[in-house]
C-alpha cells in the first residue's frame, strides 16, 4: 500500500487475489519464491497522457489518458478502455490486474492491460466525441499494435468511439491494421456476437452453475443493473432462457417493471437516443421509475446480475438481497460487489459467480475477433455464439475443479482466482525474472 497510496481500488482487487492464492503456495513454494506476486502486482508499463481537444464553444479542454500494460506473459496486452469521469490511475490498475486473470481463464493467448480517460461522453456532441476520441488515438497509437497491445471497449466505450479510434490509428499509421482494436463494425473487421458475448456469456456461465445445482432461469425473477452493453445482453439471454427480468438502471435510477422489461423500448433509448433510462416509463406507464441506481437491489429476485460498475453492491444492499432469498449473483461487470458483499453471499448460501469468470464471453470474442482478423476470415453468429458457449463451459468447469482441488469446494472466487492465476505464474517462471 505505501508504493500505491490512494489507490483503493486497486487494493481491493489485488487483496482478493492474493488471499485466494493461500492454498496454491502450500503446495508450489516455487511461485513464492520467484517474486511472483510482485511482479505480477507491478504493471510491466503504466502509461499515462495529456489528451487536449476542442469543445463546440471553441474552448480548449484537457484530460487525463491511461493505458496499464500488466502483464504479457501469454499474449499481447488485451484490454478495454473506458471513458468516465471517475477513471484514475487506481481504477485503470484495479482493471488492468484482474484482466490478467481473466484472459488467461478464457484460455485464449491474450495478456492482460486496461486502459481510459476521464473524459465524460454524456452531453457532448458527436463532434466533440470525435475530436476528443482522435486526440486519444494519437497518443496511443503510439503504444500499441495488433501483436503488442489490443484495446476494445468499456463503459463509455461502444462502436461509435471504436469507429473514430480506428480511423485516427489508420490515419496515423497510414496501413489497414484490422487486428489493432476490437469491437469494431461488422464492416470493417468486426466479429458477429462481439456485441452480445458479455451479456450472453455472463448468462452462459450462471446457466451452468445453476445447472449444477439442479436449477435454471427458467420462470425465474432477474433483475440486472446498468442498461448498457452488458446489461442490455444479460437480460436479452436471460429472457431468452425463459426469465422474468423485471429492473435495470442508469447511473441515475432504476425501473422496474413487473411484466417483464421491454427490451426494445432500452436499447432503443439508450444505444440509439442515448436517453435517460427514466423516460421508459413515458411508454410503459404501468412501470415505476426510481431515483437513486443502488436501490435496485431492494427489488426482490431469484438472479442478481450487477452489470453496471465496481461496488454497486456494498454489504448493507447484499444483506437486502439475501433477506428477498435471492439464490444467485453473477457479477456481469467488473468487481460490482465489495468483499464484505461477498462474505455476505457465500455465508448464506448464495451461488456467488465472480467477475473474473462471468464476464469473460466479452474479452474472449474479442481474441475470436483478433484471430479471424489474422486469418482474414469472418466466422458466421453461431460459429461465434457455440465458440462462446464452450468457453464459458471450460470457465465454470476450471474455477469448479480448481477450487476442489485446493480444498474450497463451491468456492468459485478462489477457483477462478487459481485457475487464471496458474497458467499465468507458470509462464512468468518459464521466461525467467523480466
Ligand atoms: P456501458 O457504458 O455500455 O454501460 C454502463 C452502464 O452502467 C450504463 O447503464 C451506465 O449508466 C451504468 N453506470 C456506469 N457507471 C455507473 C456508476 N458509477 N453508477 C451507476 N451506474 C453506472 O458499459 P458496459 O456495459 O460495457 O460495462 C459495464 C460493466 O461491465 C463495467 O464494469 C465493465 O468494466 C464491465 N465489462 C464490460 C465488458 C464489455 O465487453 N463491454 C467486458 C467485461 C466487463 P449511464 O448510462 O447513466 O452512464
Amino acid at each position: 500500500k505505501h508504493r500505491n497510496p490512494h489507490e483503493t481500488e486497486f487494493h481491493q482487487a489485488v487483496k482478493e487475489i492474493f488471499e485466494s492464492l493461500v492454498p496454491v503456495f502450500a503446495t508450489h513454494p516455487e511461485y513464492m519464491k520467484n517474486g511472483i506476486l510482485e511482479r505480477l502486482s507491478e504493471p510491466e508499463r503504466m502509461i499515462s497522457f495529456r489528451v487536449p481537444w476542442v469543445d463546440d464553444q471553441g474552448n480548449v479542454q484537457v484530460n487525463r489518458g491511461f493505458r496499464a500494460q500488466f502483464n504479457s506473459s501469454i499474449g499481447p496486452y488485451k484490454g478495454g478502455l473506458r471513458f468516465h469521469p471517475s477513471v484514475n490511475a487506481s481504477i485503470i490498475k484495479f482493471l488492468g490486474f484482474e484482466q490478467i486473470f481473466k484472459n488467461s481463464l478464457t484460455g485464449q493467448p491474450i495478456g492482460g492491460g486496461k486502459g481510459g480517460s476521464d473524459f465524460d461522453p454524456k452531453g457532448k456532441s458527436d463532434a466533440e466525441v470525435m475530436r476528443f476520441t482522435q486526440s486519444f488515438m494519437t497518443e496511443l497509437s503510439n503504444h500499441i499494435g495488433s501483436d503488442i497491445d489490443v484495446p476494445a471497449g468499456d463503459i463509455g466505450v461502444g462502436p461509435r468511439e471504436i469507429g473514430y479510434m480506428f480511423g485516427q490509428y489508420k490515419r496515423l499509421r497510414g496501413g489497414y491494421e484490422a487486428g489493432i482494436l476490437t469491437g469494431k463494425g461488422l464492416e470493417y473487421g468486426g466479429s458477429l456476437g462481439r456485441t452480445e458475448a458479455t451479456g450472453y456469456g455472463t448468462v452462459y456461465f450462471m446457466e451452468e452453475m445453476l445447472k449444477d445445482k439442479g436449477q435454471n432461469f427458467k420462470d425465474s425473477t432477474v433483475v440486472v443493473s446498468g442498461s448498457g452493453n452488458v446489461s442490455i445482453y444479460a437480460m436479452e439471454k436471460a429472457a431468452q432462457l425463459g426469465a422474468n427480468v423485471v429492473a435495470c438502471s442508469d447511473s441515475n435510477g432504476y425501473i422496474y417493471d413487473k411484466n417483464g422489461i421491454n427490451l426494445d423500448t432500452v436499447r432503443r433509448l439508450k444505444e440509439v437516443e442515448r436517453k435517460r433510462i427514466s423516460e421508459y416509463v413515458e411508454e410503459h406507464p404501468e412501470a415505476e421509475y426510481h431515483e437513486g441506481c443502488t436501490d435496485i437491489w431492494f427489488t426482490p429476485c431469484d438472479i442478481a446480475l450487477p452489470c453496471a460498475t465496481q461496488n454497486e453492491i456494498d454489504e448493507a444492499a447484499a444483506k437486502i438481497l439475501v433477506a428477498n432469498e435471492v439464490k444467485a449473483v453473477g457479477e456481469g461487470a467488473n468487481m460490482p460487489s465489495t468483499l464484505k458483499a461477498i462474505d455476505v453471499f457465500q455465508n448464506n448460501g448464495v451461488l456467488f459467480g465472480p467477475a473474473k469468470a462471468v464476464n469473460a464471453g466479452g474479452v474472449a470474442v474479442s481474441a475470436l475477433e483478433m484471430a479471424q482478423n489474422s486469418m482474414r476470415l469472418s466466422w458466421t453468429f453461431n460459429e461465434v455464439d457455440t465458440k462462446l458457449q464452450d468457453i464459458m463451459k471450460n470457465i465454470y468447469r476450471n474455477s469448479v475443479d480448481a477450487a476442489e482441488k485446493y480444498g474450497h469446494p463451491d468456492n468459485l472466487v478462489m477457483g477462478a482466482n487459481i485457475a487464471g492465476f496458474l497458467k499465468v505464474a507458470d509462464a512468468m517462471l518459464e521466461q525467467g525474472v523480466i
